[in-house]
Order: C-alpha cells, then sequence, then structure tokens
C-alpha cells in the first residue's frame, strides 16, 4: 500500500520526530538525576541516624554501669563498717572476702565504664563525618536541581518549537494519508516511520520486494508489510525532482 505523501516530506517529519523523542529522552535524564540524587541523601541521613543511635546506646550503657559501680562502692563501704564491728573471726572473714569479690567487680566496671567512653569519642567522630556527608548531599541535590529546572526549562521551549514544525509539515499531509500517518506515530514514535536501507526496511530489516523498491524509488510512502512502518527512499537515493525540494525549504533549519 503506498501513501500519498511524498519521500521527501516523510524524511522531514521522520527526523523532526526524531529530534522530538531525543528531547523527550533529555527530559527523563533530569527527573532520574534528581531522584538519584535524593536516594543518595536519604542514604546519608539514614547513615546518619545510625550512627547517633549508637552513641545513644554507648551512652546509656555507659550510665548503667556508672550506676552499678556506685552501688558496688556503697556496698563495699557498708561491709567495711560491719568489718570494724565484726564480733567473730568467721564474720569478719566473710565479710573481708564479700569486700575483695566487690572491689575486684568495681574495678573491672571502671575498666568498662573507660571503654564505653572510648568508643562514644569514637561514635561522636563518625557523627561528624555523617553530618558532613549529609550537608554535601543537600547541596549537591539542590545543585542537581536547580542544573536540572534549567535544562528543563529549555528542553521545554524546544520541544514546543519542534512540535510546532511538525504541525506545519503535516499540513502538507494529503487528507488520505494523514490519518495512516497520525495513527502510525501514536502508537510508534519516530519509529512510526523508516528509511530504506539497502532494499530493506530500515526499522525491521525485512528485505523489501522489487515492486515496493520500485514504487519508493517513485518518492512513494509504503507500508512494511513486516513492522508497519512508514518506508520511505532516502533523499540521497531518490532521482533529482523539482518539487521536493518546496517542502525540505519550508520546515528546514
Ligand atoms: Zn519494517
Amino acid at each position: 500500500m503506498s501513501l500519498a505523501v511524498t519521500a521527501q516530506t516523510l524524511q522531514t517529519l521522520h527526523r523532526m520526530h526524531r529530534q522530538l523523542a531525543d528531547l523527550h529522552e533529555r527530559q527523563a535524564v533530569g527527573p532520574r538525576q534528581v531522584l538519584a540524587r535524593s536516594a543518595q541523601l536519604k542514604a546519608a541521613e539514614v547513615a546518619l541516624a545510625t550512627i547517633q543511635g549508637s552513641v545513644k546506646q554507648s551512652k546509656m550503657a555507659a550510665d548503667q554501669k556508672q550506676l552499678q559501680l556506685r552501688s558496688s562502692e556503697a556496698k563495699i563501704i557498708d561491709y567495711e563498717t560491719k568489718l570494724n564491728a565484726s564480733k567473730t573471726n568467721r564474720e569478719y572473714q566473710t565479710l573481708r572476702d564479700q569486700i575483695a569479690a566487690d572491689k575486684m567487680a568495681t574495678s573491672v566496671l571502671q575498666d568498662e565504664i573507660l571503654e564505653a567512653l572510648e568508643r562514644i569519642d569514637t561514635f561522636k567522630c563518625g557523627v561528624s563525618e555523617a553530618e558532613a556527608v549529609v550537608t554535601k548531599s543537600k547541596s549537591l541535590l539542590v545543585q542537581v536541581k536547580t542544573g536540572v529546572d534549567q535544562e528543563e526549562h529549555t528542553l521545554h521551549s524546544e520541544v514546543a518549537r519542534i512540535v510546532s514544525a511538525i504541525g506545519e509539515v503535516e499540513q502538507d499531509l494529503p487528507n488520505d494519508s494523514r490519518e495512516t500517518y497520525q495513527r502510525t506515530v501514536k502508537s510508534k514514535g519516530a519509529d512510526a516511520m523508516a528509511a530504506v536501507e539497502s532494499d530493506s526496511c530500515g526499522g525491521c530489516f525485512q528485505k523489501l520486494t522489487g515492486n515496493t523498491l520500485a514504487e519508493l524509488t517513485m518518492a512513494r510512502v509504503v507500508v512494511c508489510r513486516n513492522c508497519g512502518r512508514l518506508l520511505y527512499m532516502p533523499d540521497s537515493r531518490l532521482p533529482k525532482r523539482v518539487e521536493a525540494d518546496s517542502i525540505s525549504q519550508k520546515s528546514g533549519h
């Protein structure tokens, strides 16, 4: 089936639709970059919260041990008072043993408290580092967002320009071809069209018949039977024709 639209018009439309698709692709890049930076910030915030949690837990553990230490020390004082008042040897010996055991426990607790305080100091360094990462991630996100917003502004006007240029060229489509063209473009975008490449469809690479090629060489547009793309012979392979130029001049930049 050949359409009453010239290869030159379709080639121009194909180029413009590819530009449009390219612009849409570039428009999709920005939000992806913002998303990636947001995820990075989120991860930095989680890391900060984790290390802050570790500081809090270590502090609580240290406080707990301090309490234990005080109670042990109080017990020792209590035993020592009782020791002085002890009446029997047996009682004296028992109290001395308890004091020795509690002093040992106290010394262990003191060591553990020191270790806990050292751990807290290490975690605090980690907190500063994690805070720096969060700050950096926040500023990177702002930077990327600003850049993307500016880029989007430019892309948006480029899209508007190309869409209006496409609309202008589409006015050259004869009524009977317009519907097929629009239906195909709606479902395939820039892939609605394909140039002939080495006597095959440039979209699906199906070999074309001699008849189809003959039609295409007459600057006619043919629907590819295999993939449904609107096929056209590229300008470079068409015999020189005067009428073709009116369209490329109108739509060229
Ligand atoms: Zn095809």
